[in-house]
């Protein structure tokens, strides 16, 4: 009897436990459900109610000082042996086209040029109608643009976000370049380059639509047509650093994509002005005068005023002018990110960093209240 007691006491306060439990998810739901829509942060972390329960995990940020280095990119020519080392193949690739619950998988024949340990490939629908040569010196020309980049900022895309397609032309995967235009319309007929990851679907990887082909607006255009009415060569534009500014744009976003939480409206901005920040320092900005080398200045100083301008950079302008960010400091803000999310401590969905977290990284950089102090948001 008496231990009849005990058990039923037991069963009680277990059963007592649970209830509690599920209550206190109850609330945490309730407050993550909030938090997406009167928040500026989504984090299960962002109010003393919850900072309890709820650790944000102390980090140093650790960076190779090495890596630290201003280096901006060589404006050297790109040695031609290196075409040489090119590799093309026959591929299918399966892409998840629509969105749910309208999602189905198509596979299409693609032409791959690719060089061994080198995760990055040109690709183009079979039977493809650009010029071997063009797609040569493109995947040389963005191998380039991708290297500097990668050095700079010390981390690359993630295993399964790996090999990384870049699309010229209209694809099964991108779609149809002018379908796309004619639905933009409303928006001008602008037709935006773009960047995803492939997790989720059947197959790793990733990839960029960059329609550099079919895009008639194009200042160093690898479509011949195009170029000769700037007096350019195409196969030339194609191997050019300068012309590389969307590979690593789109390249950018790659790396953010699971290391940083991409929640709009704030969030959009800060991506995009830290990925423009990127080419501009890697392949610099038109002056908008002519088309030679010198016509794309690096952007070597995160103060510079061309920096200073809404979906431009001006995020990274504002932590410099402001609060004394430097160029140097990408690298050591990406590392924090890079490091919270493999090691499982994103407080975001699916364990990526979220804006506190990005806040509380800054806040270490600068040594100042970021958000406050260096208008973070706009
Ligand atoms: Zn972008």
């Amino acid at each position: 009897m008496r231990s009849n007691l005990s058990l039923n006491k037991i069963l009680f306060s277990l059963a007592g436990i649970v209830t509690l439990t599920l209550f206190l998810f109850y609330i945490e739901k309730e407050n993550l459900g909030l938090a997406g829509g009167n928040s500026f942060f989504k984090d299960k972390c962002q109010n003393a109610k919850n900072a309890v329960s709820c650790k944000i995990t102390p980090f140093n940020i650790n960076i190779d000082p090495s890596k630290k280095k201003n280096t901006p990119a060589s404006k050297k020519q790109i040695s031609l042996p290196e075409i040489a080392k090119i590799k093309k193949g026959m591929i299918n690739i399966t892409s998840t086209i629509g969105v749910w619950p309208n999602k189905e998988n198509k596979t299409a024949a693609y032409e791959a040029y690719y060089t061994s340990g080198n995760y990055l490939r040109v690709v183009c629908p079979a039977p493809c109608p650009i010029p071997e040569a063009i797609l040569k010196n493109k995947l040389i020309g963005a191998q380039k643009a991708v290297k500097n980049l990668t050095n700079f900022v010390g981390i690359t895309v993630l295993t399964d976000q790996k090999p990384v397609d870049i699309h010229l032309m209209s694809s099964v995967e991108c779609g149809n370049y002018t379908d796309i235009k004619q639905k933009n319309k409303v928006n001008g007929g602008y037709v935006s380059k773009f960047s995803s990851g492939k997790r989720g679907t059947i197959s790793n990887g990733s990839y960029m639509c960059l329609w550099e082909w079919e895009d008639e607006t194009a200042g160093l255009s690898i479509n011949p047509v195009f170029a000769a009415l700037l007096n350019q060569q195409a196969e030339e534009n194609a191997l050019r650093l300068e012309a590389q500014d969307v590979v690593v744009h789109e390249y950018g976003h790659i790396l953010l994509l699971y290391r940083f939480t991409l929640s709009p409206p704030h969030m959009f901005y800060w991506q995009e002005d830290l990925v423009k920040t990127l080419s501009f320092y890697i392949t610099g900005k038109w002056n908008g005068n002519g088309y030679q080398p010198e016509d794309f200045p690096l952007i070597t100083d995160a103060c510079s005023s061309e920096l200073n301008e809404k979906n431009g950079g001006l995020f990274i302008y504002n932590l410099c002018t402001i609060c004394g960010f430097k160029m140097d400091d990408i690298p050591v803000l990406l590392n924090a990110l890079d490091y919270l999310y493999k090691n499982g401590l994103g407080n975001g969905e699916w364990g990526i960093p979220t804006k506190l977290q990005l806040k509380l990284i800054l806040d270490e950089i600068t040594g100042k209240d970021s958000i406050k102090d260096c208008v973070l948001s706009y």
